[in-house]
């Protein structure tokens, strides 16, 4: 029954390749092609600590992973925008996915790590319908066999967006402060297990520095970052 049901919405609605327009296989996203055309960040420790390191924020996550290089105007973007703006919430789950395949073995899922998406602003969310970063974890957490949590960390402030508006790193910083709150409970229930924040987009870091550091001012020990993409000059 399903079958046929997802037959007659693909006569519907036919799938295409976000990347080139080709025509794809129920239920993905990209062809083979333009997803062999993404550019992957290693994944290992050296490489985290590089990207660590290259935050323009101060941030005390032990580990740090990012999938892709963004490009703009490249495949990635296309994906990030068509899942932000065009109600595609699939898009964010296949591309969990795809990222969280390539992070099997890898140190930052080592310990059974919860995953938690970085909220978005409840006006936001009711505007859009559901968060990005929670459909990227929900594909990470179905391909690793992990845990989401969605309450524990949330948006307490309602902020500008980072990326909309022109604001120079110091207007990012204060603009992002205080905007996270934590539930102490939820927050006492977890604090000896790692957290996986996670996010569609990093670029300078302070949307994520803000996060780990009330994380952390409740009690986390190990929060590590993870983002499926990052643009290679940041
Ligand atoms: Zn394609």
């Amino acid at each position: 029954m399903l079958t046929f049901l997802r037959t007659i919405l693909d006569l519907l609605y036919p799938p295409f390749c976000l990347g080139c327009g080709t025509r794809i296989r129920a239920g993905d996203t990209l062809c083979p092609s333009c997803l062999l055309d993404l550019q992957p960040y290693p994944l290992t420790e050296e490489h985290s600590a590089r990207q660590l390191g290259s935050l323009h924020v101060v941030c005390d996550a032990t580990l740090m992973a990012v999938g892709y290089e963004y490009e703009e105007d490249g495949v990635l973007e296309h994906c990030i925008r068509a899942m932000k703006y065009r109600q595609l919430h699939e898009v964010g789950a296949w591309l969990g996915r795809v990222l969280a395949e390539r992070l099997h073995g890898t140190p930052i899922l080592e310990g059974n790590p919860l995953l938690l998406p970085v909220p978005l602003h409840g006006v936001k969310r009711l505007e859009r319908g559901y968060n990005q970063a929670e459909m990227l974890c929900r594909g990470i957490a179905e391909e690793a066999a992990l845990e989401l949590d969605t309450k524990l960390l949330y948006r307490a402030r309602y902020t500008r967006s980072q990326s909309a508006s022109k604001l120079d790193r110091d207007a990012r910083q204060t603009n992002i402060l205080n905007a996270f709150e934590v539930r102490g409970d939820m927050m006492e229930a977890n604090r000896d297990r790692p957290l996986l924040l996670v996010d569609d987009l990093i670029t300078t870091g302070a949307t994520m520095a803000e996060c780990v550091r009330v994380l952390q001012e409740h009690g986390a020990r190990d929060v590590r970052l993870l983002a499926l993409a990052r643009p290679p000059r940041h």
